[in-house]
């Protein structure tokens, strides 16, 4: 037996035998007995909780450890004050006031521990939460008021305001429970014995609350009803965490409780008004039914926001047509239809010489109108989107490649019969890349990557349309021998290890300057061609049907080089890249399990990185691969944030703990005040999703003060470190200064 556990025994039974005794005696229980066993239970309560301070990381916020042993030590000051009252005091005026007061003062600091009760400390209700809840206590406070005159209770020898106190301390402790139960689904915590231990807790204490009343501070179930809290609250402090769910960010959860709390204070108005017209019931629901009716207003608002969000985060503000990410969405819903496609790339020949020779406006003239005739002349049933300055795609559903050369002529004539724009002094051309993709084969990347190779090839020989050659393109490229090499290293175990190799970078934080964790990063180092990089491999791997055996070996890689990492005696997190098939991959639930469990490794210190574009191919299958993974403890990483499709909107729906920043916003930042009022707004946004910011491609000194100044949390680049093979990491973590303390969870 540990000794967290052979304590709470000892002092639950302590505490167990003192309400047994009552039951005993019930002739001599009086209400100092109640504040007797309810400080003793707080505070031994509160002080198995200190004792537990180191491992308060596990699977809880530092803040939430802050105000939960914050409220503990409120309420065992404040029962101590009740108890030297009671005993000078017998039955008299201020007997239940200091325990009253203090229950009200500690109810604020339980509410924001158990908003925060999660590793990441993430907000899981909304920010109005605190008015919602407040409403809540005044609406079934206006509530008591109608009931008192009928509870068996006499409380003629009570005050008005003392009547008001108590039943506000009651109201907010229901309203606790309330809360409580509502965190664990929001939480992803309804498996955690904690919570459901300090929710007994706070159910206890309302019935002992509520007994005051009726017994004026003694009786039986009073001490019961302490004991059973301080047994709770024990557990609460020795019980053991358990891996938490996903986090849901939800705007059903905030609307439905304001709506609830606005009902619930209107019944007691109406109920107010047509009976014995109950003055204090009417003020507290009156003043319940003006903070819901805020609190809904509010979300009413912010809905209204992020429908404009998303509204806007698929057009393209220029031209009206729909941008990348419309596109990609487009093509993921084909995709989980099994629908065959197609798509054309379609350039503006030297748009360059166009701005230059009519200038900027008269070049967004010219796009607004090509735009303008592609979505008229383009058949019903495709989608238009400008995918780049210059680039349009359209993409064609149910369409085989014949058919789709026989659109692209149409749509170049259709161009071509554009009015000359004046002062170009010639009618305006495109070229255009066809590339097509079976049904069950549809992909963005796969599809744009391939119209983008077919667009090249038209505008090299200035074809005007051109066909994708897969053939052509690997020839061009020189990279099937490659493939091949990448296969047979990958199916020999030695000139697997031998060749694919990790690098790891550092990721640091901006606040203390401590080493949070490292991404890794492959490197194949080739027998004949030397060191690669990722891009030169990477693209051919997942083509040819090898990225799932490379990201099976790289996870193993890095968990087994990483497991034994730390920061003053902190494990490092470490960061592993998931390619855009990766979340398709049957496999991946089983590798990531089977790695984790072979190495011991702790899901929790696992980061994966997808992009967006990933994200947004197959949306469905992207909620449930991630909810998956993070169910199991891993960790949620969106790559490359704002690369030209993005919205923030979108990602409320993943499970995601954190935002890679994309370098061109690091690289722009100290230059663009429009870049860092961007990044300012992501980075705010970001937060209130929960989210952590890392800023990647930090090289100087002078970035990282302004990304500090915007409230990025970490940062990951060249001014701290270069991707290090492990010796070199373990050599540059050594070299920095010791700090104790510094390291996050
Ligand atoms: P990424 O995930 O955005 O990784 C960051 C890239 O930025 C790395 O390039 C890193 O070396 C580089 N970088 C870091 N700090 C700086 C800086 O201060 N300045 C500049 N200019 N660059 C910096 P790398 O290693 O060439 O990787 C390129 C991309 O390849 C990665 O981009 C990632 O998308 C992909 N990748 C790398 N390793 C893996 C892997 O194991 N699996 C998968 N699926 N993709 C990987
Ligand atoms: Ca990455
Ligand atoms: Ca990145």
């Amino acid at each position: 037996m540990n000794g967290n556990l052979r304590r709470a025994l000892l002092a639950a039974a302590g505490v167990g035998a003192a309400g047994f005794l009552t039951e005993r005696a019930p002739a001599h229980v009086d209400g100092r007995l109640t504040s007797a066993v309810l400080l003793l239970a707080v505070l031994t309560g509160t002080l198995l909780l200190h004792h537990r301070r180191p491992e308060r990381a596990r699977a809880m916020s530092a803040t939430s450890w802050r105000s939960f042993s914050a409220a503990g030590v409120v309420l065992v000051v404040t029962a101590a004050a009740d108890l030297a009252v009671g005993v000078a005091d017998g039955r008299g005026f201020w007997t239940g006031i200091p325990l009253a007061a203090g229950t009200l003062a500690a109810g604020p600091l339980v509410l924001r521990g158990l908003v925060r009760w999660n590793a990441q400390c993430q907000h899981v209700l909304d920010d109005g939460h605190v008015t919602t809840t407040v409403s809540a206590v005044l609406a079934v406070t206006g509530a008591g008021n109608l009931l008192v005159p009928h509870l068996p209770a006499d409380l003629s020898a009570w005050s008005w305001w003392q009547v008001q106190v108590w039943l506000l301390t009651v109201s907010l402790l229901l309203v606790l429970v309330g809360t409580a139960v509502v965190v664990a689904r929001c939480a992803g915590l309804s498996g955690d014995p904690r919570l459901w231990s300090l929710t007994g807790a706070l159910a206890a204490l309302t019935v002992v609350d509520a007994f005051v009343a009726v017994t004026g501070g003694a009786g039986v179930v009073a001490v019961q009803g302490a004991a059973a809290a301080g047994t709770l609250i024990m557990g609460a402090g020795v019980l053991r965490a358990c891996a938490p769910g996903p986090v849901v960010v939800s705007a059903e959860v905030p609307a439905g409780g304001a709506m609830a709390v606005l009902a619930t204070s209107l019944v007691v108005l109406a109920v107010a008004l047509a009976g014995a017209l109950d003055r204090a019931a009417l003020v507290w629901a009156g003043l319940a039914a003006a903070g819901s009716a805020a609190s809904l207003v509010r979300l009413v608002r912010r809905l209204a926001d992020l429908a404009r969000a998303r509204v806007q985060a698929r057009t393209d503000d220029l031209t009206g047509v729909g941008n990348r990410r419309a596109l990609v969405e487009e093509v993921g819903r084909l995709r989980t239809r099994g629908q065959p496609a197609a798509l054309l790339k379609i350039d503006v020949d030297d748009f360059g010489l166009v701005n230059e020779r009519i200038g900027h406006h008269g070049g967004d003239d010219v796009l607004v109108a090509v735009a303008t005739a592609v979505g008229t002349a383009a058949p019903s049933g495709a989608h238009t989107a400008r995918t780049a300055g210059d680039t349009f795609a359209v993409l064609l559903p149910d369409t085989g490649e014949d058919a789709a050369v026989g659109v692209a002529r149409h749509l170049e004539r259709a161009l071509r019969d554009l009015p000359t724009p004046v002062g170009l002094g010639r009618p305006l051309s495109v070229s255009i890349g066809v590339a097509t993709a079976a049904a069950g084969r549809v992909h963005a990347d796969d599809l744009m990557h391939r119209a983008g190779a077919a667009l090249a090839l038209a505008k090299g020989g200035r074809r005007g349309i051109a066909r994708y050659d897969a053939a052509l393109e690997a020839r061009t490229r020189d990279r099937s021998t490659l493939v091949a090499d990448l296969g047979r290293a990958l199916g020999d175990a030695a000139r697997r290890d031998a060749e694919l190799r990790l690098a790891y970078q550092p990721q640091v934080e901006v606040a203390s300057g401590a080493v949070a964790g490292v991404e890794a990063l492959v490197r194949w180092h080739h027998p004949v061609r030397g060191l690669l990089s990722p891009d030169r491999f990477l693209d051919l791997a997942e083509e040819h049907g090898l990225m799932d055996a490379l990201t099976a070996h790289l996870l193993d890689r890095a968990v087994r080089e990483a497991g034994g990492w730390s920061c003053g005696g902190r494990p490092l997190r470490l960061s592993v890249n998931l390619s855009a098939g990766s979340l398709a991959a049957e496999q991946l639930l089983p590798v990531v399990d089977d790695v984790l469990q072979r190495n011991g490794f702790d899901p929790r210190r696992l980061v994966l990185e997808i992009t967006e574009t990933t994200l947004m191919s197959d949306p469905g299958l992207a909620v449930e691969v991630t909810g998956s993974l993070v169910a199991r403890g891993v960790a949620l990483s969106i790559d490359d944030y704002g690369t030209g499709y993005s919205s923030l909107a979108y990602l409320t729906d993943l499970p995601a703990t954190e935002l890679k920043l994309d370098r061109a916003f690091t690289l722009r930042v100290t230059s663009e005040p429009r870049t860092a009022a961007i990044v300012e707004g992501t980075v705010a946004l970001a937060h209130r999703l929960g989210l952590r910011v890392v800023a990647e491609g930090v090289e100087d000194a002078g970035a990282l003060e302004v990304l500090r100044h915007l409230g990025v949390d970490e940062t990951q680049g060249y001014l701290h470190a270069r991707p290090l093979d492990p010796a070199g990491l373990r050599d540059w973590l050594s070299g920095r200064a010791p700090e104790p303390e510094r390291c996050p969870a």
